[in-house]
């Protein structure tokens, strides 16, 4: 029998975690020919989550925890709940339930279709702001355009993945990792199928709209060069201006003279190209900010606790 891991990030979820493995294992009871197994990882939540995973565990022989030592964030804990996976599939959710268990048959069908990933995207987006989900869709525009990778507007981190694909992505090991587009980057053949959202009912969410915004910058900086280059142009464009009104402003001083006046035109160029500079410092030093964090070279999660043993893991 096939083995499905099923990866959950979690962080201060004590409430919605009883009730996620429940309505989980309700799905998992109706799909016949394959073991599951649940990777929990608990990343340093500061409620009783942890406790919440041991009674889970005591009760469920294939509940298995990670628990680090503090908050890594969720893409360390999806990373995390990788390494520690051995199944033939892998799916990676939310704790939370807004990512239905009731797909799974067919993202299973999916990948059993010959597909090494079974993607999901979010069809409508009920229950978020006008605000945020213009945010969401400004990013994904810009992210499309500018990198190399490529996805849907909309796409979350619920899919399931072939042994080989989650191989893949375990073996890009940069400490500040960006799933979406790592997901993509490795390549393979994903499906992508529509869900529809569903608001959370317990907790609440742990992004904040600054929190937001980081995340996108992180994701255009992670995948691509562009604004550098854009930078570089723009400092050519002004230069190729700048000299052009050089040689306007010379011929005209040799032809009528100095001319005195010319406070304002000076105090725009200060204050415009003082401007371009600071964005430009700016802009490089995100990315070199990412190459210091890099070049640290630490490891992206610390474990405190767990209950998988390399030698039992397998019997539940
Ligand atoms: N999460 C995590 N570490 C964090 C923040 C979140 O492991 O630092 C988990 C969280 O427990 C949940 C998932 O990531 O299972 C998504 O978080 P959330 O529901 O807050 O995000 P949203 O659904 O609003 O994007
Ligand atoms: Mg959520």
């Amino acid at each position: 029998m096939k083995l499905i891991d099923i990866v959950v990030p979690c962080y201060n979820e004590e409430e919605v975690l009883p009730l996620f493995v429940s309505e989980t294992n309700t799905v998992i009871d109706t799909i016949s020919g394959y073991r599951f197994r649940y990777i929990l990882v608990n990343d340093g939540s500061r409620d009783r989550t942890l406790d919440v995973m041991k009674t889970l565990a005591s009760r469920y022989g294939n509940v298995k925890y990670i628990s680090f030592s503090r908050n890594f964030g969720k893409e360390s804990a999806m990373y995390a709940g990788l390494s520690a996976s051995t199944g033939d599939y892998v799916i990676v959710m939310d704790a939370d339930l807004q990512h239905p268990p009731a797909m799974f048959p067919q993202m299973i069908d999916g990948v059993e279709e010959g597909y090494d990933c079974c993607a999901l995207y979010r069809a409508k987006q009920e229950g978020e702001s006008r605000l945020r989900r213009f945010v969401s869709k400004i990013f994904f525009s810009f992210q499309n355009r500018i990198s190399d990778v490529k996805m849907p507007e909309g796409a979350v981190d619920y899919r399931i993945m072939s042994r080989r694909m989650v191989d893949a992505i375990l073996r890009l090991t940069e400490v500040q990792r960006f799933s979406k587009g790592i997901f993509c980057w490795v390549g393979f053949n994903t499906k992508w199928i529509e869900y529809k959202n569903v608001e959370r009912t317990v907790g609440t969410t742990k992004w904040s709209l600054w929190g937001l915004f980081k995340y996108a910058l992180d994701g255009i900086t992670s995948f691509s060069v562009t604004p550098l280059r854009f930078i570089a142009v723009l400092g050519f464009v002004i230069s190729l201006l700048s000299f052009i009104y050089i040689i306007i402003t010379l011929i005209q001083t040799l032809i009528i003279g100095v001319e005195v006046p010319g406070y304002v035109t000076t105090l725009c160029a200060v204050l415009f190209l003082g401007g371009i500079v600071e964005m430009s410092v700016g802009i490089l030093g995100e990315y070199i900010g990412r190459i210091y964090m890099e070049a640290k070279g630490r490891p992206i999660y610390i474990v405190s606790e767990t209950n998988i043993d390399d030698r039992s893991d397998y019997n539940f």
